[in-house]
């Protein structure tokens, strides 16, 4: 049986005073459970204010991005084990913002996913296909190919401490969401895909959907067996829907 896992990735917005008051209604809303595990994912910036405020609270945090460098002359750049030393959990890795505003590669991620491995972070690594790719009935093996790059470079066995979350790039911050039926296929391709290479992983992986997520979708999408619970953009900003969504997770 998989924990769910609820991540709220809250992009480049926030500001000292907000973060207060989002943390605050979470930390109302929300209280630790049995059944699903929730993070969040803020800026770096508020990192040290997170990790304070929910120290206490049974609710986990991450980062959205890091470098795949573990010291040195990298200006801009935040290392794992810096994040590590935040209490961080989780890091996002090859979020689709990152791959198509910034550059970043397949070798890219699968650096990152090695980089967070190896300061004990679990890497979220993000997959998910555009809407001509999807239209002309390639996602399936577009998705597979961006898991199989990580693959190479990591091995399977490093899955065995990894999430991954399906973010199809057509249904982020767009309001369009995969129907439950178009997520569970892909769900299902992943966990195929894993599985082909080691099954005892294949169980024990959860795959996150991301795409739009609300408090008004999220338990048909949950109810799919392969769906192991959601990273959430846009609706983690509001605590009262973040919440929502976690309960339906549970
Ligand atoms: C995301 O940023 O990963 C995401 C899924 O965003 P949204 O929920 O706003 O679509």
């Amino acid at each position: 049986m998989r924990r769910s896992l609820v991540v709220g990735n809250w992009k480049m917005m926030g500001s000292r005073a907000g973060v207060t008051k989002l943390l605050e209604e979470l930390k109302g809303y929300l209280v630790a459970s049995d059944r699903a595990s929730i993070a969040i994912c803020p800026p770096y910036v508020f990192l040290p204010q997170v990790s304070e405020d929910l120290r206490e609270s049974g609710l986990r945090w991450g980062s959205q991005n890091l470098s795949q460098y573990d010291e040195g002359a990298f200006t801009g750049e935040v290392s794992a084990s810096m994040l590590k030393d935040f209490g961080c959990d989780y890091t996002i890795v090859g979020h689709s913002e990152r791959r198509s505003l910034f550059g970043e590669g397949d070798a890219d991620v699968a650096a990152k996913f090695v980089a967070a491995q190896s300061a004990r972070l679990t890497p979220i690594l993000c997959v998910g296909e555009s809407l001509q790719q999807r239209d002309s009935g390639d996602a399936l093996e577009w998705v597979k190919q961006q898991i199989i790059a990580v693959v190479d470079v990591a091995g399977i066995d490093a899955f065995a401490d990894a999430v991954v979350a399906y973010e199809p790039i057509w249904a982020i911050g767009t309001g369009k969401t995969a129907t439950p039926e178009q997520a569970q296929q892909v769900h299902a391709h992943i966990r195929g895909v894993i599985a082909s290479l080691h099954p005892g992983v294949a169980d024990s992986l959860r795959i996150l959907y991301g795409g739009s997520v609300k408090a008004d979708n999220a338990s048909e999408l949950f109810a799919n067996p392969d769906i192991d619970g959601a990273l959430v953009g846009g609706a983690s900003l509001i605590a009262a829907d973040f919440a929502a969504i976690c309960r339906a997770a549970e």
